[in-house]
């Protein structure tokens, strides 16, 4: 635990960001979570990932914006890759965050930026999905995604709820009612106890329950782990109640778990693949590390092999 909150206060620190940037045996280990710096580098991924029967979904990576000016170009690099996601016939949607579009400086602006995403993934025929931050933006995330909701279509834009946060499961039914499609993960940042459960038996109980929700809506939602536990207790629901395996889809991220990614779609489960890129890796790498300490041996092991 202490470990998971160390790191995730490094994925914030400049200082250490600076050193990793520039250290060269670390940047060749992000490879394994980061599919490249540039939009063809993920694309090359993506067309391995659709070769083994899996969908995928474009992150490019850089979280907070520092001006209009950055966020804009973060909205062009959305509409390129609509672009090129049409262009080559991948067969991928996209992951964006709000804060990515400038809503630290201004949710109107963060909104604007989005619908013009939007606009050009559901005149295209694709999808957005507005992943979830820390919990200082719950609230504003949510309600930005209702009002895109409210002017595009279900198959359009969806969003992400994470199980560890105490308003999830009433949010949720609160979601369906519009309807939305949503992504369930167990949430990824450092939540005080007020508003997040502090133990993992917590999170996990209430995944399961807002996965049964979820899956009962018959909306098409994402249900995103690479947790066998959560896995085996969707499998086991589904079964249970019915549910076809075109009903809902498995979500993992890029080089996390790649077994189980290629299991899954071998026994004709939909599986996506979270795919993120970007000069702007750094944040996203600590997490991932923060998740799983073994990540860290690894992260050693080929940092010491230069
Ligand atoms: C497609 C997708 C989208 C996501 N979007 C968001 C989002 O919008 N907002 C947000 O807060 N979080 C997001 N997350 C992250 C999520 O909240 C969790 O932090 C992450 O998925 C780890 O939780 P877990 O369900 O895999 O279970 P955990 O309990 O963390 O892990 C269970 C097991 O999975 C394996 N595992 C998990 N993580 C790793 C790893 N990094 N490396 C290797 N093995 C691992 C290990 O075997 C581990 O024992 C997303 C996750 C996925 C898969």
């Amino acid at each position: 635990m202490l470990t998971r909150s160390a790191l995730i206060y490094l994925s914030r620190h400049e200082g250490f960001k600076e050193f990793a940037a520039h250290f060269k045996p670390f940047q060749k280990v992000t490879t394994r979570f980061v599919a490249g710096e540039t939009v063809e580098e993920a694309i090359a991924a993506i067309r391995e990932l659709n070769a083994a029967g899996c969908s995928a979904s474009f992150d490019h990576l850089n979280e907070s914006v520092a001006n209009a000016r950055e966020a804009q170009n973060e909205v062009e690099e959305y509409l390129r890759i609509l672009d090129q996601i049409e262009k080559t016939g991948i067969n991928s949607n996209v992951s964006i965050k709000l804060t990515q579009f400038g809503l630290e400086l201004d949710p109107e602006l963060a909104y604007k930026n989005a619908r013009a995403i939007v606009v050009e993934a559901a005149r295209r025929g694709n999808f957005v999905r507005v992943d979830m931050e820390s919990s200082s933006v719950t609230q504003v995330t949510i309600d930005i995604f209702k009002r895109l909701r409210s002017e595009f279509g279900v198959n359009d834009v969806g969003i992400v709820l994470q199980s560890y946060l105490r308003r999830t499961y009433a949010d949720a039914q609160d979601l369906l009612k519009i309807p939305a499609r949503i992504r369930i993960c167990k949430g990824a940042y450092n939540e005080p106890p007020e508003v997040a459960v502090p133990d993992k038996k917590d999170t996990d109980e209430n995944y399961v329950r807002v996965m049964q929700l979820l899956l009962s809506s018959g909306i098409y939602h994402g249900i995103a782990t690479h947790d066998p536990k959560m896995i085996d207790a969707t499998l086991e629901f589904s079964r249970r109640e019915g549910i076809p395996k075109a009903a809902f889809e498995f979500q993992m991220l890029y080089g996390v778990r790649r077994d189980l990614q290629r299991q899954l779609a071998k026994d004709g489960y939909n599986m996506r693949v979270y795919v993120p890129y970007g000069k702007h890796w750094y944040p996203y790498f600590m997490r991932r590390l923060a998740e799983r300490p073994a990540n860290i041996w690894f992260v050693l092991k080929n940092v010491l092999k230069g």
